[in-house]
């Protein structure tokens, strides 16, 4: 889709632009970060009536809003007050098309509650073993501010080192923007050869 003239590309437009690219109806997906559920509603309208669509957040303020939002839509999904680091108890191996994070702490609450490394790193590690070949995960990474350096540092360390047989993994920032634009991370399942 080419740019438009008034609107400039941000993060979360282009992670969007990915799940657009890759998300067809019927397919399967897990929001690890349900927060207000924005990414949640986007994903079930993408997947349609045929597919489904799993909600993570350990906010119990983010799993309501979630499901009024929801609710307000139309919309459903399975919104589970639990840590993404469970989701393998919720999903099969290699059953799931897409994973989006959208990583930090809920707008408008404590922002002290908020992803760490301890257990986005395992959560990611989890979720690649559910991705079917040929899927993807996406990540928005916020730092700086509140959210800091460490959570970055470790996640764009620990998808650096995937298996490049195993994963592509890419990395886009806004270097010639102030005030720690997020990053976006995409990564894909290779297809099985
Ligand atoms: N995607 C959301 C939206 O569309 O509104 C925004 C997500 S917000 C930036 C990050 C969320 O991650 C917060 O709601 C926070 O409670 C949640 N979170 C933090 N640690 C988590 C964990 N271990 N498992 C699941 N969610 C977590």
């Amino acid at each position: 889709m080419p740019m438009s003239a008034k609107q400039s590309l941000d993060t979360l437009t282009l992670v969007q632009r990915y799940w657009r690219a890759m998300i067809h109806p019927g397919a399967f997906c897990i929001d690890a970060t349900a927060g207000r559920g924005h990414d949640t509603e986007t994903l079930c309208r993408l997947v349609g009536r045929e597919g489904k669509v799993l909600a993570f957040d350990i906010q119990p303020e983010a799993v309501q809003a979630t499901r009024e939002r929801l609710a307000k839509a139309r919309l459903s999904a399975w919104v589970i007050e639990a840590s993404h680091t469970e989701m393998a108890d919720y999903a099969a191996p290699e059953s799931v098309d897409a994973i989006v994070f959208n990583l930090g702490y809920l707008p408008r609450a404590d922002h002290r509650i908020a992803t760490r490394a301890e257990t986005t790193l395992p959560a990611i590690d989890s979720g690649l073993a559910l991705l079917k070949p040929g899927g993807m995960m996406t990540l928005c990474v916020y730092h700086g501010g509140d959210s800091g350096f460490d959570e970055r540092d470790a996640v764009l360390a620990h998808v650096a080192a995937l298996d490049a047989k195993r994963f592509t993994v890419l990395v886009s920032s806004f270097s010639n923007r102030p005030n720690y634009p997020p990053i976006a991370v995409l990564i894909i399942k290779e297809p099985r050869v």
